[in-house]
């Protein structure tokens, strides 16, 4: 008989398998690996993982006899229908409380269903967003996990040894909430990493291209607030991609890239979402929307013939170049709080709709380190949010009450600018009229409602019956 050592399979030996089956070997644990295709088996075994205490497996009934109970087997295969496929070769061989886990990009619907199909046959499943690519893998990802609550015991320590940490030393993997809550906050972290792209794109554009900063000028400046608030990752591969020059060449490679922005579709995700459950995450739709409008990038060059080229202009708006950079580092500083409030808003419907007990100072945390927005801000956030679990919104909370109030006038400044200058700020601008309506007591949608009382009979509320109010009707013709 086929003796169990292992302490966890892990089937799906493409790129993020193979690192993250190395990175628990290296954490002690021993890892049985599986692959559809086998000879990749084989051949890791021969090369990646010599000298390791990894195990191979040549069937998936091979992979479960090798596993310790309760098992827990990690699936890193091309998200949709392979997962379905491998869940449903594997289950013969489960038993009651064996685990399985998804660590791919799965869409959240499918962690939810999967949740539910697993628990009905006494098995648990884990829907764990993975982020950070092949470097987080291999050496310390930002893990998400979420699904059956009873797993977490089990696999928290693997999760937390091969986890991403803070400088602090604080792992970035914490307990997310039920069925498909993992894969809905990578999703949001996707939806989120857009956001902060943009926000980045639009300082580079206005900082280039309306206050006229060589790339030197440029790098130096990123470098420099790379060392402030704007403490990211983002912000500081930006600083390394603006110096970067090929051999021979004076000026750096970004400026020859076409500009028209791929997207893979998990910005588009979260916006869609946003609109299905009615909260306005309007950067991160405009940072999808920015990418969509860049890829018409041939209509645009004929449209430039027609409709003219942006004519640059003095500042009109700041008193000296060197306060513009600081205007515009404010300014950056505030789209940002405003998008992560928005990113939160939604994780609190999201919660609400699917009765997920969200842990949001842990899904900060969890954020801080390993993943693509990786920031020392997430520290402000994570303390927001532990200090007040029921925080109503980012932007109630005292520290970020206190910062956006201090960049207001920077961030107005930015975007009267960008305006006059005929510079696109589509994340800038919809992040303050969100600001804007956010605070206001009063928006002009009591015409709305008498827009479509007038001609749809929709009716309206008034102001002083509230929520609960009566019904009314008008006939505002008279007729
Ligand atoms: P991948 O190219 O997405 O998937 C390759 C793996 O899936 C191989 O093991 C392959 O087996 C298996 N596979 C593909 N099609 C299959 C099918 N129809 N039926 C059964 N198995 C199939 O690999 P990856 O880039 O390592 O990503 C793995 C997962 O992690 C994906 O969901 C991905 O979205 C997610 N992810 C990736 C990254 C990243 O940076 N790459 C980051 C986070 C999350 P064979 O060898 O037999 O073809």
């Amino acid at each position: 008989s086929v003796e169990a050592v292992g302490d966890v399979g892990l089937i799906g030996l493409a790129v993020m398998g193979q690192n993250l089956v190395l990175n628990m070997n290296d954490h002690g644990y021993v890892v049985v690996a599986y692959n559809r295709t086998t000879s990749k088996v084989d051949e890791f075994l021969a090369h990646e993982a010599k000298d390791t205490k990894i195990v191979g497996a040549h069937s998936i009934q091979e992979l479960c006899q090798k596993l310790k109970r309760p098992r827990k087997i990690i699936l890193l295969v091309k998200a949709g229908a392979p997962v379905d496929e491998f869940i449903a070769q594997l289950e013969p061989y489960l038993e009651e409380g064996d685990i399985v886990i998804d660590g791919g990009n799965s869409h959240y619907p499918d962690s939810i269903r999967r949740t539910k199909e697993l628990e009905a046959k006494g098995l648990l499943f884990v829907g764990s967003g993975v982020s950070g690519g092949e470097e987080g893998a291999r050496f310390g990802p930002s893990l998400m996990p979420g699904g059956s609550p009873a797993a977490w015991p089990h696999i928290k320590n693997i999760f937390q040894d091969i986890a991403a940490k803070t400088k602090e030393g604080e792992p970035c993997c914490d307990w997310v909430g039920e069925t498909g809550a993992g894969h809905y906050v990578k999703m949001v972290h996707n939806g989120i990493e857009y956001g902060d792209m943009q926000i980045i794109a639009e300082a580079y554009d206005i900082l280039k291209n309306g206050l006229g900063l060589s790339y030197d000028e440029l790098a130096a400046t990123f470098e420099e607030w790379n060392k402030g608030e704007l403490d990211s990752f983002l912000v500081e591969l930006t600083a390394d991609v603006l110096k970067y020059k090929e051999e021979g060449s004076s000026v750096p490679l970004v400026e020859y890239i076409r500009d028209a922005a791929g997207q893979k579709g998990t910005g588009k995700w979260t916006a869609i979402d946003a609109l299905d459950y009615g909260i306005p995450v309007t950067l991160i739709g405009e940072a999808v929307f920015a990418r969509c409008l860049s890829a018409l990038k041939d209509e645009r060059v004929r449209a430039s013939g027609i409709l003219g080229a942006k004519e640059p202009q003095d500042l009109l708006v700041s008193k000296s170049k060197k306060d513009f950079i600081e205007d515009v580092r404010q300014a950056m500083y505030a789209a940002k709080i405003i998008s992560y409030a928005q990113g939160f808003m939604l994780l609190r419907e999201a919660a609400k709709v699917n009765n997920w007990n969200l842990n949001y100072g842990g899904i900060a945390m969890m954020w801080r380190g390993g993943c693509i927005i990786r920031s020392a801000f997430l520290k402000d956030i994570h303390h927001a949010f532990t200090s007040n679990p029921q925080l109503e919104n980012l932007l109630l909370d005292p520290f970020f009450t206190k910062a956006i109030l201090r960049c207001q006038k920077s961030f107005r400044r930015v975007v009267a600018q960008a305006s006059l200058w005929g510079i696109p700020v589509p994340a800038y601008s919809t992040a303050l009229s969100f600001y804007d309506g956010y605070r206001s007591a009063k928006v002009p949608a009591n015409l709305i409602q008498a827009q479509r009382d007038y001609f749809g009979a929709h009716t309206y509320q008034l102001e002083k019956e509230g929520a609960s109010g009566k019904w009314h009707h008008t006939n505002w013709t008279g007729r």
